[in-house]
């Protein structure tokens, strides 16, 4: 039975309502005057159902298509402004004991090199991700409970706010580990951490434990009841994501939704986050096996219907997509995105060689950190380095409130511009500093509020003296 408030896996994501709410979607197909009613419920930013957001992906019109198009892009700019926050993810482990058919890490694949970062390790690909710029990271380890046990988690954790490298400093950890205890949530949220990230891979039960012949993940009810244990835990802002590509995506979209809807109708605050990732080429890792894979076009309306449906919540995507595609998709509602990723253990360090690899996937968009800052100012957009929320107890449903009702953009703006300052004068090259500080001058002036904007004038000089760390 579907129930959004139940805590049972199978009752909130529940079977019987995505294929029904599949069927519907089928027999309304490009019905435009019910795609209108979609769309003007859709452009009072208040979010749609599953079902409503199905229909927005079935449509083939074109010219109800560029309309879907273009109200993405308006929430995006409504909620976001043109700012797109930065990050990096940091694997320290990959040792694991799943059997994830996709994943390069599962347990039984013996060509991968196994690495687990040690402290000292660790102190120096932090050190090097400070000296590109980054401020934020998401940690991502397998599941192990003798290599990696939640202490060893926590430690990293505790070892990464620790480093000060010259003006560098991590300021936001994200943690993306396998489903936990609530006890063990609770250590995570005790130890200081942004989002918990947990891709749900497929909300297709079925699918799912195909796909997890064995190891804890197995589990779907674990897994899936894992942001509910995280919240209770105290965590308050959680990322979903599916990986694109294993089931259908129509199925997966639905399921996602119905996730979303779950943690509102039960912890009062949606998910903070969601990632859209796509199944990549990765070692022992056969492509042709998943006959699901998704083409751009329909990677890019994906990305404009989440952005409709869910208008509060963050969206990222990683360097699994090419620049063409980040080009091309950024502009329907992504907020975040990584730059200068590596996806093996101590790849920031020691690049890896052809016969020792130990990466999750492969990276397509390979460009330097500079190079993405750079790339982005070009199309517009300021990249930030903000990780102010959190740091300021804006969080869960405090941070939800000031997102929904747009106030969250007195924040971003100046906090985007003085974060991208302290990048400018640290880490850029010649070129990016000067095309960053003509956007600074220019979008200082799009701060509505005066006595803000003076405020951030004078910081602006403070960061140019040497101060660092500024918020609000
Ligand atoms: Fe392990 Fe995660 Fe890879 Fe699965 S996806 S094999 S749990 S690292
Ligand atoms: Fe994100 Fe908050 Fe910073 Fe805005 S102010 S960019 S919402 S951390």
């Amino acid at each position: 039975m579907y129930n959004p408030a139940s805590l049972k896996a199978e009752e909130f994501i529940n079977h019987t309502e995505i294929l029904e709410s599949l069927s519907y979607a089928d027999s309304h197909k490009n019905n435009l005057n019910l795609i209108d009613e979609i769309l003007n419920k859709a452009r009072k930013y208040k979010g749609l159902s599953h079902r409503e957001a199905l229909l927005l992906l079935d449509c083939t019109d074109e010219q109800k298509n560029a309309e879907i198009f273009a109200l993405a892009e308006q929430i995006k700019k409504e909620f976001y402004g043109n700012r797109i926050v930065l990050f990096a993810p940091l694997y320290l482990s990959n040792y694991c004991i799943n059997e994830c058919v996709y994943c390069p890490f599962h347990g039984r694949n013996k060509h991968i090199a196994r690495k687990k970062l040690t402290k000292d390790d660790l102190i120096k690909e932090v050190t090097a991700l400070q000296d590109m710029g980054h401020k934020r990271l998401a940690i991502e380890s397998g599941e192990d409970p003798i290599n990696n046990p939640i202490e060893y988690i926590l430690d990293c954790i505790h070892t990464i706010y620790s480093i000060k490298h010259k003006n560098g400093s991590i300021r936001r950890v994200n943690v993306n580990i396998a489903a936990t205890t609530v006890e063990n949530y609770r250590k995570l949220k005790e130890a200081g951490i942004g989002t918990y990230i947990l891709f749900q891979e497929t909300y297709n039960k079925k699918s799912y434990e195909e796909l997890h012949p064995s190891g804890p993940k197995h589990d779907y009810a674990w897994h899936t009841e894992a942001m509910d244990r995280a919240m209770e835990g105290g965590i308050d802002d959680v990322g979903l994501g599916v990986l694109f590509g294993l089931e259908g995506y129509r199925y997966e979209l639905t399921g996602l939704l119905m996730h979303a809807e779950h943690l509102e109708a039960v912890h009062g605050v949606g998910p903070h986050t969601i990632s859209v990732p796509r199944i990549r080429h990765a070692d022992d890792i056969d492509p042709s096996v998943f006959d699901n894979s998704i083409n751009d076009d329909i990677f890019a309306k994906i990305v404009a219907v989440i952005r409709i449906a869910v208008p509060y919540t963050g969206l990222i995507m990683s360097t699994r997509e090419s620049k063409e595609c980040r080009e091309r998709v950024i502009h329907y509602g992504i907020s975040q995105i990584s730059g200068g990723s590596k996806t093996s253990v101590g790849g920031y360090v020691h690049p890896e060689a052809e016969d020792d690899r130990s990466e999750q996937f492969d990276v397509i968009d390979t460009r330097s950190l500079d190079e993405v800052v750079c790339w982005l100012m070009e199309m517009g957009y300021i990249p930030s380095f903000c990780t102010a929320c959190y740091r300021e107890g804006r969080t869960g449903d405090r941070f939800m409130a000031l997102c929904k009702n747009r106030q969250i953009h007195n924040c971003c703006l100046p906090n985007a511009l003085m974060t991208l300052k302290e990048y400018l004068i640290d880490y850029a090259s010649g070129r990016t500093a000067t095309v960053g500080e003509s956007l600074i001058q220019k979008e200082i002036m799009n701060i509505p509020n005066e006595k803000v904007r003076k405020i951030v004038q004078e910081r602006l000089l403070d960061i140019q003296n040497g101060k660092r760390d500024f918020r609000f």
